[in-house]
């Protein structure tokens, strides 16, 4: 049995607008993930900026943050056993084209930035980015 995990997942400004809230919360229900805190935000370009922060020195990240604050998105907390790695499965490759078949990614997205998805890479990444968006008292 792996860790007890929490992991921050965002459902981006172009899952939210194709209707695919339902399809990735869907996914992670029937994968047996727990959502312990749910919530739609529309980010501003600072918080955005705020968020990727990590990238700031990458070419798309100026791209990146136009997209992530063009359009509300889903945030949510998901616990369970090893949940940072099982959602980082469930979600694909950051490239679509490398995204094995039946993950989100390779399902939904037909672009490298528009990928539907987010999701923490580590649990010191998890904790900053779901104290990001998240107050103690969110989490159930
Ligand atoms: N991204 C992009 N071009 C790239 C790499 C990343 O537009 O070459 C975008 C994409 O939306 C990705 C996000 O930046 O999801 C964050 O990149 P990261 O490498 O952290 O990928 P992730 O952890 O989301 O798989
Ligand atoms: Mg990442």
């Amino acid at each position: 049995m792996g860790q007890l995990e929490r992991t921050l997942s965002i459902v981006k400004p172009d899952g939210v607008s194709r209707g695919l809230i339902g399809e990735v919360v869907g996914r992670f229900e029937r994968a047996g993930i727990r959502i312990a805190a749910m919530r739609m935000l529309h980010m501003g370009k600072k918080e955005a900026e705020g968020f990727y922060a990590v990238h700031k020195d990458k070419p798309f990240f100026r791209t990146l943050t136009d997209f992530m604050s063009s359009g509300p998105v889903v945030v949510m907390v998901l616990e369970g056993q090893d949940v940072i790695r099982r959602n980082r499965e469930l979600m694909g490759a950051t490239n679509y084209k490398d995204a094995k078949p039946g993950t989100i990614r390779a399902d939904f997205a037909n672009d490298i930035e528009r990928n539907v998805v987010h999701g923490s890479d580590s649990p010191e990444n998890a904790a900053k980015e779901i104290a990001y968006f998240f107050s103690v008292l969110d989490i159930t």
